[in-house]
C-alpha cells in the first residue's frame, strides 16, 4: 500500500492486490457505504469483469448502476461523458454519490472527467486494469478527454479516493496493450532513476513473460516515482512536466495516426526522437541512445512510423497545448536518469529528429 500525500496529509492510498476481493474492504475502511455507485467500463474490461467487481460492491452499496461505453481512444470524448452524465441523472446521482473507473487510461481519465464536473464534483475512485493504468494513468489526478482529435484538450485536476489494482487482471491483457504499459515504464527510469531502468532492462525476459513478482516489483516501482513526481507538484507547475518526456512529439503522432497507434507506442517513439535531440546536443552518449532506441525493439515497441508528413507532425507539436509564451515545452535527458524541461529546442532539430524516426525518410 502506498500513500499519495498533500501538503504532509495522505489524501489517497494506491492497493496493490492479486484479485478485487478486498476492493469492499478498503471501501469500508473510506468509510463509504450505502452511497448510489456507478461501475464506469469499456465494452471489452466490462464483459471480463463488469459482473465480479459489481456483485463485490452490491453488499455496500444502496445501489450499483453500471455504465459501459466502447472501447478504443476515439470514444474518450465530450459525447461519451454526455451519455454517462444522463445515466446519472435518470438513476438520481447526488453529490454524495461515486463513480468507479473500472478499465484502461481511457476509462480512468473519462470518468475522473466526469466526477471533476457532474455537480460541481463527486468522489471516484481508479480501478486500473492495463498495465499503463497501473503505473502512471491512475495516480495523480490528471482527468480528461480528447477534443476534436487533440489529446487530453479539456480536462481537470481530481484525485481519486482510492486507487486499487488487481495485478492479476494484467493476464487478459493483449501481447501489444501490454508492452504499451511498457513504454511509461521505461519513461519513469529514463527521466528519474538510471538504476530502476537498469534494472527494468534486466529483467527484461520475465517481464515479457509476466512473471507475478517481477511484475509486482516493477508496478510498485513505478507507482513510486510517479507519486513522488505528483506529490511535488500536483498541477504541473514545475518539475511534474517531466512525466511528459515522450509525449509532445508522441501525442502529434497518436493524433496523425487518428489513434491508430496506441498511446504507449506513441509515447515511447516520442522519447526516441526526443533522446535523438539530447543525443545530438551531446547531452546523451551514443551508447546511452542506441541503447534507449534498442530496448523498444526489446520491448516490442516501435522505433518509426510511416505514411506521415514531417512537416505535419512540426505543424502538431506546435499547436499542443504543452506551449509557454509561444514555446515548446520539451523534455530531455542529460544522461539516463535525469530529465529537464527546454524552451530552446528548434523546429530544425524538432524535423531532424521526427526525420530520424520517419521510415519512409
Ligand atoms: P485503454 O484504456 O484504451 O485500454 C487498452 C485496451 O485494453 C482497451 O481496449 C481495453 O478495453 C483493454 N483492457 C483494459 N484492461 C484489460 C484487461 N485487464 N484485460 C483485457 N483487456 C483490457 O488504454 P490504456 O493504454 O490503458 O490508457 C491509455 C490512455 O491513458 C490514453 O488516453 C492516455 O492519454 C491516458 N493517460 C493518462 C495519464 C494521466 O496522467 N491521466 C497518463 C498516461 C496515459
Ligand atoms: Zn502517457
Amino acid at each position: 500500500c502506498i500513500p499519495v500525500k498533500k501538503d504532509n496529509e495522505t489524501i489517497y492510498h494506491i492497493y496493490l492486490e492479486e484479485s478485487f476481493a478486498k476492493l469492499p474492504e478498503y471501501l469500508g475502511m473510506l468509510g463509504i457505504r450505502n452511497k448510489r455507485l456507478c461501475i464506469v467500463s469499456d465494452s471489452i474490461v466490462d464483459a471480463r469483469y463488469g459482473d465480479e467487481v459489481a456483485e463485490l460492491l452490491n453488499d455496500r452499496c444502496s445501489k450499483v448502476v453500471r455504465f459501459v461505453f466502447p472501447a478504443g481512444e476515439e470514444h474518450k470524448t465530450l459525447d461519451t461523458v454526455k451519455l454517462l452524465y444522463r445515466k446519472l441523472i435518470e438513476n438520481g446521482f447526488d453529490r454524495n454519490d461515486m463513480l468507479v473507473a473500472l478499465g484502461g487510461g481511457v476509462v480512468g481519465d473519462l470518468t475522473g472527467y466526469a466526477a471533476a464536473t457532474y455537480l460541481r464534483g463527486i468522489e471516484f475512485i481508479q480501478v486500473p486494469t492495463t498495465l499503463l493504468s497501473q503505473v502512471d494513468s491512475s495516480i495523480g489526478g490528471k482527468t480528461g478527454v480528447d477534443f476534436d482529435g487533440y489529446k487530453n484538450m479539456v480536462g481537470a485536476f481530481c484525485q481519486p479516493k482510492l486507487v486499487y489494482m488487481n495485478i492479476t487482471a494484467l493476464n487478459t491483457l493483449n501481447d501489444e496493450q501490454f508492452f504499451c504499459g511498457m513504454g511509461e515504464i521505461l519513461k519513469h527510469g529514463l527521466i528519474k532513476d538510471a538504476d530502476y531502468y537498469e534494472w527494468v532492462i534486466e529483467h527484461m525476459s520475465e517481464i515479457s513473460e509476466r512473471k507475478s513478482d517481477v511484475l509486482k516489483k516493477m508496478i510498485s516501482a513505478s507507482c513510486e516515482i510517479k507519486r513522488e513526481v505528483v506529490e511535488k507538484d500536483p498541477t504541473e507547475k514545475g518539475d511534474r512536466a517531466l512525466l511528459n518526456f515522450g509525449h509532445t512529439i508522441g501525442h502529434a503522432i497518436e493524433k496523425l495516426m487518428d489513434f491508430k497507434m496506441l498511446h504507449g507506442q506513441c509515447v515511447a517513439l516520442g522519447y526516441v526522437a526526443a533522446s535523438y535531440i539530447s543525443y545530438k546536443r551531446e547531452l546523451l552518449s551514443a551508447e546511452e541512445f542506441f541503447e534507449i532506441r534498442d530496448m523498444n525493439v526489446g520491448f516490442n515497441l516501435p522505433i518509426s512510423f510511416d505514411g506521415i508528413d514531417t512537416n505535419k507532425i512540426l505543424e502538431v507539436t506546435k499547436s499542443d497545448k504543452k506551449m509557454e509564451a509561444g514555446k515548446i515545452k520539451f523534455i530531455l535527458l542529460k544522461g539516463i536518469g535525469h530529465a529537464f524541461i527546454d524552451k530552446t529546442v528548434t523546429d530544425e532539430e524538432i524535423l531532424d529528429a521526427v526525420n530520424y524516426i520517419n521510415a519512409d525518410c
